[in-house]
C-alpha cells in the first residue's frame, strides 16, 4: 500500500489513538499494582488470607504503613527513568544515573539494597556500570523498565535489549535479570500492538526455552522473593491464568512476598494487554492523583519520542 494512501485515514487515526490508551494502560497498571501490592508486601498467602480474606482493594497500610492509593519505588523510579529520557531525547546511562541519585536524594519511602549500592557507586565513581554480578538478579531493574518500552516502540528487539541494558546495570548488572526484563519489555510491546495473550505465552515459553529457571508450568510460586526469577514466574502465572486485568492483579498481589514489585510488573503488561478501561474505577479513584497525572503524561510523551509512533505520524 501506498503510504499516502493512509494520509489522514480514520484506520491509521484510530490505530494511533488505540496505541496511546494501552501506553497509558500500561503506566496506570504499573502503579495501581504497586500501590495494591504493596499493603500485603512481606506477607504469606495465608497471613493475606487471614488479614483481608482476599485482598483487593486499596487501602494503604502495610510494613511501609501508607496512606492509600500511595505508591513505591517501582513506580517511581520508572518516572525517575521516563524523565531522564525525554530530557535527554534517548536513553542515555549518564542521564539515568543522575536521575537515581536525585529521586534517592528524595529519601524515598523505599529503596532496595542493590539499587542503593548501584547509585552510591555512581555518585563514589561516576561509573554508570557495576561490574557483572550473580548477586544483582533482584528484580528492582525490571521494576521501573517500562519507559524503554515505550520509547524505543518499532525500534527492534536489539535496540530494545541495549536501551534496557543502559538502564538496568547503573544498578543490577546480570544477565539472567537481563534476559527476564527483556522477556517483559517484549510482553509489553506486543501488547501495545495489539497483541493477543497468546502471543505474550509465546514469548514467556521463549524465556524458559532459553533459560530454564524461568520455567513457570511447574509449582505455582508463592510467596515470591525479590529474585527476578521467581518475580517473574509468579506475574507470568498469575497472567496467564486469567483473562482480565482485575482477577490478573488480584492473583498475583495475593500471593505475597515481593507483591508491590509482582503488581507493578504485573500491572503494566495487563494494563497494555487490556487497556485503561479494563482498570477498575475503584483503584484509579484511589490512585495519588499527582502520581497518576504524572504516569497518563509521561506515557504519552515517551511514546511520541518512539520510531512507531514517528512512522504512524507520517502515514496519516
Ligand atoms: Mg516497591
Amino acid at each position: 500500500m501506498f503510504v499516502s494512501d493512509l494520509s489522514d485515514s480514520p484506520p491509521a487515526r484510530q490505530e494511533t489513538a488505540q496505541l496511546q490508551q494501552r501506553a497509558i494502560g500500561a503506566y496506570l497498571g504499573l502503579a495501581v499494582g504497586d500501590a495494591l501490592g504493596a499493603t500485603v508486601e512481606f506477607l504469606t498467602p495465608r497471613e493475606i488470607r487471614d488479614q483481608y480474606g482476599e485482598h483487593r482493594d486499596m487501602v494503604g497500610g502495610g510494613w511501609l504503613r501508607l496512606r492509600k492509593g500511595r505508591v513505591t519505588d517501582d513506580t517511581e523510579m520508572s518516572l525517575a527513568l521516563g524523565c531522564s529520557i525525554l530530557e535527554a531525547g534517548r536513553v542515555d546511562a549518564q542521564a539515568v544515573a543522575e536521575a537515581f541519585s536525585d529521586w534517592m536524594r528524595t529519601k524515598p519511602v523505599d529503596i532496595g539494597h542493590t539499587v542503593r549500592r548501584g547509585i552510591s557507586r555512581f555518585r563514589r565513581t561516576g561509573e554508570t556500570e557495576g561490574p557483572e554480578n550473580e548477586h544483582d538478579a533482584g528484580n528492582g531493574a525490571c521494576m521501573r523498565a517500562l519507559p524503554i518500552a515505550l520509547a524505543t516502540l518499532g525500534d527492534g528487539p536489539e535496540a530494545l535489549d541495549a536501551a534496557n541494558r543502559l538502564q538496568a546495570h547503573v544498578t543490577h548488572h546480570s544477565p539472567l535479570s537481563d534476559l527476564g526484563t527483556l522477556a517483559v519489555l517484549r510482553m509489553v510491546q506486543t501488547a501495545l500492538l495489539g497483541g493477543t495473550k497468546g502471543q505474550l505465552i509465546k514469548i514467556a515459553t521463549e524465556l524458559a526455552t532459553t533459560e530454564p529457571r524461568y520455567r513457570f508450568d511447574r509449582r505455582r510460586v508463592e510467596n515470591p522473593d525479590g529474585y527476578i526469577v521467581e518475580t517473574l514466574k509468579a506475574v507470568i502465572q498469575a497472567l496467564f491464568d486469567t483473562d482480565d486485568f482485575e482477577p490478573a492483579l488480584i492473583d498475583v498481589v495475593n500471593r505475597g512476598g515481593d507483591a508491590d514489585t509482582t503488581g507493578a510488573i504485573l500491572g503494566m503488561i495487563a494494563g497494555a494487554l487490556y487497556g485503561p478501561a479494563a482498570i477498575p474505577r475503584r483503584w484509579l479513584n484511589a490512585l495519588d492523583k499527582e502520581i497518576a497525572q504524572s504516569c497518563r503524561t509521561q506515557a504519552a510523551e515517551l511514546l511520541i519520542l518512539s520510531p512507531h509512533y514517528g512512522a504512524l505520524r507520517a502515514s496519516r
